[in-house]
C-alpha cells in the first residue's frame, strides 16, 4: 500500500469547537466577534453581488481593493505604493501566509518564529521543507531576549515569521524589540513574514509600527494583514499582502496555482472598508479594549491573574491562579466539561518545550456573551 503522509495534527480549534459543542459551553476559544459585521460593507459585497461581479476577477485582485490598499498604507504608515505590482490579494491571511511561506523556504532553510505562535505557521514551514528556529516568549510580560534571539539566528537562517500584534499572546512589540530583531534580519541577509493581521486592534494608546517601515526593511517583508479582523468579517477571508515588487513577484506566482483567485464581491466590500475613516479604526480598537477590559475585570474580582495584552483578540491567565492542579490542556477541558466555558490551552501554540501553565481567552464578544462566561467561571471557582 503506499504511505499516506498524515503528518498534521489536528488544529486545537477544530477539537475544542467539538468539545465545546458538546457541553454547550460559551466558546472564547476561536477568535471571532460574535456580532454581523459593518452593515455598509455587508450591503455593498450584496450590491456587488447582484450587480455582475460573479466571475474569476483578475488573479491579484480586483484594481479598487488592490488602490484601496495602497491608500490605506499611505494613510496609516506614510508608505508611498505601487497598487499594479506591490500589493496581493488572497483567499485569507491564511492563503498569504502559505504563498509567502512557499515562495521564501526551500529545504532546509532555517526560519526564526516566537512562540506561543498561531498553529498554522509550523506545520506549514515544515511542509516547506523549512526547520523551524523557535524564541520562546515568557508570560508575563512576554519580553524579547536578545541572547535567545542570537540563539535562534543562524547561517541558514533564510526567514523569520513574525506576528505583531502576536496571537496568543496580545503581545504588541515594541519599537526597541522590533529594532532588534531587525539587526538581526539585515546581519542575516534574511526575509520576514510579518503576520500584521491584528494591525487595527491595539490598545492603550500604543501606535502599531509595520516591520516593513523599519530602516531597510521594506525590501524585505512581506506584510500580511486580514480584511476578516479589519472589519470583524472573519467568516469572509480576504487577505491582504503588501511587498517591494521583486519580492512579491514570486508570491503572486504560489498564489495563482493555489487559488488563483479570491471572491469579487468580498473584495468590493473590503475596498469600501479600507477607505473607511480614521473614527472607524479608532472605535472598532475602542470596542475590543473594553472587551478586553471587562473579561480581565472580571478575571481580577475572582483573583484570577491574566498576563499583559495590548493587542489582538486574546487574553490569558495563569491557570496556577485559579487553583486549579493540571496542565493547560487539562484545565481547557475541565473548563469546558465543568463549568462550560471553552478557552484555548497555549502549549498548542508551542513547537518546543511548551507552556503549559497557561489558557487564552477571546474577548472580541458582546458584553453579554462576556458577562455570562464570567457568571459561569465566578460559579465554578
Ligand atoms: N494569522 C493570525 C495570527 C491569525 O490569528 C489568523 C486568524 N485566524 C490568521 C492569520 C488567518 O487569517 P484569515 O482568517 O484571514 O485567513
Ligand atoms: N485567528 C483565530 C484564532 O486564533 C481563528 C483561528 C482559526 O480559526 N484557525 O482563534
Amino acid at each position: 500500500v503506499n504511505p499516506i503522509y498524515d503528518r498534521m495534527g489536528t488544529t486545537i480549534f477544530q477539537a475544542m469547537n467539538d468539545l465545546a459543542r458538546q457541553h454547550d459551553a460559551i466558546n472564547l476559544g476561536q477568535g471571532f466577534p460574535d456580532d454581523n459585521g459593518p452593515q455598509d460593507l455587508r450591503q455593498a459585497a450584496a450590491d456587488a453581488l447582484m450587480n455582475g461581479w460573479n466571475q474569476y476577477p483578475p488573479m491579484t485582485g480586483i484594481p479598487e481593493v488592490r488602490q484601496a490598499l495602497a491608500r490605506h498604507e499611505k494613510r496609516f504608515y506614510g508608505l508611498d505604493l505601487d497598487w499594479t505590482a506591490e500589493t496581493l490579494i488572497t483567499s485569507g491571511a491564511t492563503e498569504a501566509l502559505i504563498c509567502a511561506i512557499l515562495s521564501l523556504i526551500d529545504t532546509g532553510d532555517e526560519v526564526v518564529m516566537f512562540q506561543p505562535m498561531y498553529d498554522a505557521y509550523v506545520p506549514m514551514v515544515q511542509r516547506a521543507g523549512g526547520v523551524p528556529r523557535i524564541v520562546t516568549l515568557r508570560p508575563p510580560q512576554w519580553t524579547l531576549n536578545r541572547d535567545d534571539l542570537a540563539r535562534a539566528f543562524g547561517p541558514k537562517t533564510k526567514a523569520v515569521i513574525l506576528n505583531n500584534p502576536l496571537n496568543p499572546t496580545g503581545k504588541v512589540f515594541s519599537p526597541a524589540e522590533l529594532a532588534l530583531i531587525a539587526e538581526f534580519v539585515e546581519a542575516s541577509d534574511a526575509y520576514v513574514i510579518s503576520d500584521e493581521v491584528y494591525e487595527h486592534l491595539v490598545y492603550d494608546g500604543l501606535r502599531h509600527v509595520p516591520f516593513n517601515t523599519l530602516p531597510g526593511m521594506f525590501e524585505r517583508t512581506v506584510k500580511i494583514s486580514s480584511a476578516g479582523k479589519m472589519f470583524s468579517l472573519t467568516g469572509w477571508k480576504i487577505g491582504l499582502i503588501t511587498g517591494q515588487a521583486d519580492l512579491l513577484a514570486p508570491v503572486i506566482k504560489a498564489h495563482q496555482f493555489l487559488t488563483f483567485t479570491t471572491p469579487p464581491n468580498l473584495q468590493a466590500a473590503v475596498a469600501v472598508g479600507l477607505d473607511k475613516e480614521d473614527g472607524y479604526f479608532d472605535g472598532l480598537a475602542q470596542r475590543m479594549q473594553a472587551g478586553r477590559d471587562h473579561l480581565v475585570a472580571g478575571f481580577r474580582r475572582m483573583g484570577i491573574a491574566t498576563h499583559d495584552c495590548a493587542g489582538t483578540y486574546f487574553v490569558n491567565i495563569d491557570i496556577g491562579s485559579t487553583g486549579f492542579n493540571g496542565d493547560d490542556v487539562a484545565f481547557c477541558r475541565h473548563l469546558t466539561e465543568e463549568a462550560r466555558v471553552t478557552a484555548i490551552p497555549v502549549s498548542a501554540f508551542c513547537h518546543e518545550t511548551p507552556i503549559t501553565d497557561t489558557a487564552r481567552f477571546c474577548f472580541c464578544k458582546s458584553t453579554a456573551t462576556l458577562d455570562a462566561a464570567l457568571d459561569r467561571m465566578e460559579r465554578h471557582f
